[in-house]
């Protein structure tokens, strides 16, 4: 399962509040997700705006360090490029090495909402590749001071995203594949793939990444839907699509209660077939509510 570390200023027990009720299903890892800074403007005496940086949901290394001391499960932080030097970034990975956490879920991030793309400023990363490329040298003892001697390798068992429905920004489903391939050929030994609604599209995308020599095991990821608004805000966020039984079914609601009835018997069934396919286990993204995956654990293991 994957949380989000809470809002700033909340305690850690919130935390502890959604994995507990979720750990009688025994999971294998929880992922926890990295939230870069965004720019707000704060209204100043005079009338002036301050452009401000802040981090929403700052904590993740924290988080992930307390699940493996309360829970003894692997906890899986993600790291994104952007915002990051490349020295901060190896930073981290001695933090997350010195704690015992050699999990890592390898990311681009997406752009600050006040810009369009990605840049790569500050001496960071511009795609997820080349962030595999720096843990899979720190796995062999290669930092970035090149001088330093006598160093001790890392062992970081490196994951990355894939998309059944292709990355938004990518021209087509082959391009996508194709730099997916890179990262795994740079050292990425598995797969979380984003969210889908519709299993064929992960069938075919396992397909293709085998047709493409991607033999890596491919986590599928899964979210309820839990309100009538996220059939429309969903597809727009991460391009994916709805399926019309499920979007036919979502309409017919009265009110956003029976949606996320619908949405948790939808997940329950998705993840009946998949297991049935074959898939190598589930994520699913809590978005902050252990109630949904208890639902949907409960019918499944
Ligand atoms: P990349 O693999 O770098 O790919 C990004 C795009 O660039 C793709 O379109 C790809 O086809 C293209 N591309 C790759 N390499 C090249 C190249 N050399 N030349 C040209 N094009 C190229 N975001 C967060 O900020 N925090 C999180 O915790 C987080 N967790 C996530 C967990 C999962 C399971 C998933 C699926 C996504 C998560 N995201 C998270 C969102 C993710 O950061 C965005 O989807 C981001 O836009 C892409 O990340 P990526 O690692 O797939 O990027």
């Amino acid at each position: 399962m994957e949380i989000l570390p809470p809002l700033k200023g909340k305690s850690v027990q919130s935390i502890f509040d959604i994995i507990d009720p979720l750990m009688e299903f025994k999971p294998a890892f929880i992922d926890v997700t990295y939230h870069r800074e965004e720019y707000v403007y704060k209204q100043r005496e005079g009338g002036y705006l301050e452009r401000v940086s802040i981090r929403k949901r700052p904590g993740t290394v924290g988080i992930c360090s307390a699940i493996m001391n309360k829970y003894k499960t692997d906890a899986v932080p993600h790291i994104i490029c952007g915002g990051f030097s490349q020295e901060e970034t190896e930073n981290a990975l001695i933090d997350l090495n010195f704690l015992g956490i050699d999990n890592v879920l390898l990311l681009r991030g997406d752009p600050i909402k006040t810009d369009n793309v990605i840049k790569n400023e500050n001496n960071s990363f511009q795609y997820a590749n080349d962030l595999v490329k720096q843990v899979v040298n720190m796995n062999k003892g290669i930092y970035l001071d090149e001088e330093l001697k006598d160093v001790t390798p890392t062992n970081f068992c490196i994951g990355v995203a894939g998309y059944p429905e292709k990355h938004f920004e990518a021209p087509n489903l082959t391009s996508d594949l194709k730099f997916l391939k890179q990262k795994i050929d740079s050292g990425a030994e598995y797969i979380v793939t984003q969210m889908f609604f519709d299993n064929q599209k992960y069938f075919e995308f396992v397909k293709k990444c085998k047709e493409n020599n991607i033999h890596v095991p491919i986590i599928p990821g899964l979210k309820p839907l839990t309100t009538k608004k996220q059939a429309s805000l969903l597809p727009k966020t991460f391009s994916i699509d709805i399926p019309e039984t499920l979007l036919d079914e979502i309409e017919k609601c009265k009110n956003d209660t029976q949606v996320k009835e619908i949405g948790i018997q939808w997940a329950i069934q998705q993840s009946k077939e998949l297991i049935k396919f074959g898939a190598p286990c589930m994520h699913y993204y809590t978005m902050g509510s252990a109630e949904l995956t208890r639902q949907i654990a409960a019918a499944i293991f």
